[in-house]
């Protein structure tokens, strides 16, 4: 029996010795820039000759690997590989599943500064963000491995005489898993190993954007002795091979973290049935988010602006959890926003391989192109209070933005950014925070600052969002500790790092036999 559950405990880089480690983890992977990685099929690794380079968004010219990338032919190979996995794989107890993501937590939680340095080249992620990142996978496994063997455990049925009933958790075959880039190590091993451990197979097709990051992860689980086709490892372009593993007949879940945009065409796709299916498709998605801060009057304005900074600046803005929309009450408003704009002008803005950096770049052109026109739009709709500018030209580099005076119907008001841009809202009361604060299409985070009894339990009532914090920031959900995910356009309310996850990735059989 393992201990109990603890979360991972965060690195400490003030102290020397673990500054030292991380920099020698970052000389280790510089020296390994540029390798070439590929689909793992079965257990096999396939050369397609068709390569793409993943590039470090600080760094542009700079080549963090060489990936060959698979067609729609090797992505009906990896179908049938999982199908045939699947075979044996769901024979295998729980107990002998989860101790397979135990190790691979264990050889994890060893070589954890390697796995951040790589997020940290091929991502962007500053030491911190990166530590946390590889934190919560050890999490992930460690997590599910456990919630594995508890519903492994026969369920309390009612008990009638004269029968045996019994309950049981079954697997429900071949799971396509779409990660994103976001969290490239953390979300990309939680989708992986939830859907494992309850004896599915997996079809893993790693984000565009992290494809280094997801190979040295699946090199993980190889060495985990993981059995060959139970994880097989497809990076790809979307176009091309996303559309035909949701498509594919033997495709029984798909279970994907992204966009409310590529979410709902999975989700579409997926409820066809084609040619030689024999189930509905489940579709597990984890989308977007348009996440507020409300601040009310009474409350402690510096702990409320420090709060929305960090949730809205941290890693950029780029996580579906951050700020960015503060809602502030009209007597606080001034000071709250100057609060802000004095700490967000003070973050360092600069290359993520220095330890002093709090803000890397964003991860590609398109994002890079996407934020600045939203800062443009932000100028029109508000006022620009601080950022708004590029940073150092080699990378993505954005500072971060405030925009002020911003009405509730605006879009940068309502629509996704996702990127170093936070937008200040006026509210005249309590009730009309709260109001603004429900008035998008998604449901994913939220936090209040309120000394006021009344208030928190007005907004514990109406605020709806899947993740709701008072009084501290609205990103840094712990797995086990603040189960994860939202509501509405946000995703089809999963709660990862739950108790009920599982549950996603499994059928109930139930047997009754007259004694
Ligand atoms: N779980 C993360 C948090 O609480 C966010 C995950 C995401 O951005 O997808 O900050």
């Amino acid at each position: 029996m393992m201990e109990a559950f603890r979360n991972e405990p965060f690195t400490d880089f003030s102290v020397v010795s673990h500054k030292q480690a991380f920099l020698a983890a970052l000389s280790g992977v510089q020296a390994e820039l540029g390798r070439e990685y590929g689909p793992i099929i079965g257990g096999r690794k396939v050369t397609t000759g068709h390569k793409s380079n993943s590039v470090n968004p600080a760094d542009t010219e700079q080549i963090v690997g060489v990936v060959e990338q698979a067609d729609q032919e090797l992505a009906e190979q990896a179908i049938l590989a999982a199908a045939g996995a699947f075979e044996t794989w769901k024979q295998v107890t729980p107990a002998a599943r989860a101790r397979y993501l135990y190790k691979a937590a264990a050889i994890l939680r060893r070589r954890k500064h390697e796995f951040s340095a790589w997020m940290v080249v091929e991502a962007g992620k500053s030491w911190v963000e990166a530590d946390v990142d590889t934190a919560e996978a050890i999490d992930f496994m460690e997590y599910y491995g456990r919630e594995a063997e508890r519903l492994a455990e026969r369920q309390p049925l009612v008990r009638i005489t004269g029968e045996d009933n019994e309950l049981v958790y079954i697997p429900l075959g071949v799971g396509v898993v779409i990660p994103p880039w976001n969290f490239p190590l953390a979300i990309l091993a939680g989708m992986t190993t939830s859907a494992i451990v309850c004896g599915n197979t997996v079809v893993l097709k790693p984000a565009s954007a992290a494809p280094v990051i997801a190979s040295k992860f699946m090199e993980l689980l190889t060495e985990a002795g993981l059995p060959a086709g139970v994880v097989n490892y497809l990076p790809g372009p979307g176009g091309e091979v996303g559309d035909y593993l949701v498509d594919h007949p033997l495709t029984r879940f798909i279970s994907f973290t992204g966009s409310r945009e590529v979410g709902l065409r999975i989700n579409e796709r997926a409820a066809k049935a084609n040619a030689g299916q024999r189930w509905i498709k489940r579709v597990i998605a984890e989308m977007g988010g348009k996440d507020t801060i409300v601040v009310d009057s009474d409350c402690d304005l510096d702990q409320a602006a420090e709060a929305i900074t960090l949730s809205a600046f941290g890693f950029s803005g780029q996580k579906c959890s951050a700020c960015s929309r503060a809602i502030v009450l009209e007597e606080v408003y001034d000071v709250v926003l100057e609060k802000v704009a004095a700490r967000a002008s003070q973050l360092t803005l600069g290359q993520p391989v220095e330890a002093s950096t709090y803000m890397g770049p964003v991860i590609d052109d398109k994002a890079f192109a996407k934020i600045l026109s939203y800062i443009e739009i932000g100028r029109s709709e508000g006022r620009l209070v601080t950022g708004g500018e590029k940073g150092d030209p080699r990378g993505y580099f954005i500072e971060p933005t405030v925009i002020a005076d911003v009405t509730p119907t605006a879009r940068v008001a309502q629509e996704e950014i996702f990127g170093p841009v936070v937008a200040f809202l006026k509210a005249r009361s309590f009730e009309e925070a709260i109001e603004y604060a429900n008035n998008t299409e998604y449901g994913l985070t939220g936090a209040v600052f309120s000394r006021n009894r009344m208030h928190l339990e007005l907004a514990r009532e109406r605020f709806h969002v899947g993740n709701l914090y008072f009084n501290r920031k609205c990103t840094g959900a712990l797995v086990g500790v603040h189960p994860f995910g939202g509501f509405n356009m946000s995703g089809t309310d999963s709660k990862a790092g739950g108790r009920d996850y599982l549950l996603l990735f499994s059928q109930a059989k139930v047997v009754s036999e007259r004694l």
